[in-house]
């Protein structure tokens, strides 16, 4: 399966000088998705997890699939605000500012092995305070399993836990 005929590319979104990796078009070709599943499935169940971490909001639309093919839990990791009950959160740093992501606090039993799951991994700084939220929580961070890679941006190299990718770019 030729998957980088099924991502459009947008320039400039959602600011100048940024090129858009859009899974829209993934999204929408069913033999595709079920391909592109398929193929995070293994690279997910290598890491032999018992729960999936999802990063808002494209994580989510992966994660679903592959935490049901490995009959996983799932959990959610989202922005400020938008988990009822109770949560725990991460702040961090950006480029200017910061930001804040969160997640349930009583969903993932202590010492759990999870594996994060997000649609592209660019710098590396979501993915990242992700492992330290889930680590807040008593999580095993044991794998991060990406659809698409900007290798360019080194972002694996922020990441002192195992991972992969199926798609690399490398501009
Ligand atoms: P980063 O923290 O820089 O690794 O950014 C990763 C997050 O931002 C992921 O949740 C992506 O969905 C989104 N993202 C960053 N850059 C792009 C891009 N060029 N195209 C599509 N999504 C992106």
């Amino acid at each position: 399966m030729d998957f980088k005929a099924h991502i459009r590319t947008i320039a400039d979104f959602p600011k100048p000088g940024i090129q858009f990796y859009d899974i829209s078009t993934l999204l929408a070709e069913p033999p595709a998705f079920a391909a592109a599943i398929a193929g995070l499935d293994r690279l997910v169940q290598g890491y032999r997890p018992d729960c999936l971490a999802a990063i808002e909001s494209r994580g989510f639309l992966f994660a679903a699939p592959l935490a049901l093919a490995a009959q996983a839990r799932l959990a959610l990791i989202r922005k400020r605000g938008k988990l009822p009950g109770s949560v725990i959160g991460h702040t961090y740093a950006l480029e200017y500012g910061a930001d804040h992501i969160e997640i349930s606090a009583d969903l993932l039993p202590s010492g759990s092995r999870v594996v994060l799951i997000d649609d592209l991994i660019a710098t590396g700084g979501t993915a990242a305070a992700s492992v330290a939220l889930l680590r807040k929580v008593g999580a095993e961070v044991v794998g991060a399993v990406f659809l698409i890679e900007l290798a360019g941006l080194g972002g694996r190299a922020k990441l002192d836990v195992p991972s992969a990718s199926l798609l690399q770019y490398q501009d």
